[in-house]
């Protein structure tokens, strides 16, 4: 099992790029676990037709710890298991603790060893600093941490960051950087904004994205664009980018 937590800039592109990337690796037979670490609950949104899935911190607000593993999941597309950890009421409670928590339920639950997965993929906000949101980066929880980022400046500034928290944790047996991931917006030297990140952080880049309307075509469908359009130009871009994670981060796995 290899277990990826992706981080980056709000609105960057996160779960649009996690979900197409499960895709991308059930399609090849591998056994995929997404889990949304956003109070939005929206990460796994395309993978089961844009159908409002129960967060597990909404199961534990309702029943404490008395419902099974299975009501904080729900098999989407190809077999994806998704998972949403939900977040506190509006205004009530911290965001970053409700993460700690869900995860913990997952683990408490049995979630990894019931579904075996190949992969797990978190889907975590990456500018926000309190120590919740670095829960998927400690304590065993993702081996690798992915940042996705565009060569805009705050995108650059949030990617720097979490680069600074990993770097942080570093030796403590918490998750290394597996490398950067480009998601472009098209700004000026973009490419080469995002490699200099790299080389600061010393780490690579994995690959790039094209700002693209298919992606943008896709979302109102409710479909990853690997299901709406699999024989898309960007299909094959999250294709390529699956198997370079796959081969720097998976092992045995590609
Ligand atoms: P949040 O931090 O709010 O969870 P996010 O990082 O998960 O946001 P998404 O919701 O995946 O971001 O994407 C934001 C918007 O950008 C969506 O409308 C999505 O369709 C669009 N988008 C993402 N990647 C691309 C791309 N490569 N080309 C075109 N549009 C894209
Ligand atoms: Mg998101």
């Amino acid at each position: 099992m290899i277990k990826l937590a992706v981080y980056g800039k709000g609105g960057i592109g996160k779960s649009t790029t996690v979900s197409n990337l499960s895709a991308a690796m059930a399609e090849k037979g591998l056994c995929v676990m997404q889990i949304g670490c956003d109070p939005k609950a929206d990460s796994t949104a395309s993978l089961h037709g844009g159908t409002k899935i129960p967060t597990v911190l909404s199961l534990i607000r309702k029943y404490g710890n008395d419902f099974p593993l299975h009501a904080m999941v729900c098999e989407g597309y190809d077999g994806v298991i998704c998972v949403e950890a939900g977040g506190p009421l509006p205004g009530q409670g911290c965001a970053g603790r409700g993460i700690i928590a869900a995860l913990e339920k997952l683990n408490q639950k049995g979630a990894y060893e019931t579904y075996k997965p190949d992969v797990v993929l978190y889907d975590v906000l990456g500018d926000v600093v309190c120590g919740g949101f670095t829960m998927p980066m400690r304590s065993g929880y993702a081996d690798k941490v992915l940042i996705l980022t565009s060569g805009e400046n705050m995108s650059l500034h949030a990617a720097a960051n979490i680069g600074m928290a990993v770097e942080h944790f570093h030796g403590r047996n918490y998750a290394e950087l597996g490398g950067l991931i480009l998601n472009r917006r098209n700004v000026r030297d973009e490419d080469q904004k995002v490699r200099e990140l790299a080389e600061d952080l010393h780490t690579g880049l994995l690959g790039s994205l094209d700002w693209s309307e298919t992606v943008q075509a896709a979302e109102p469908l409710n479909k990853t664009v690997l299901e709406a359009f699999p024989n898309s130009e960007m299909a094959q871009q999250y294709r390529v980018l699956t198997e370079t994670i796959l081969h720097t981060c998976g092992g045995t796995l590609c």
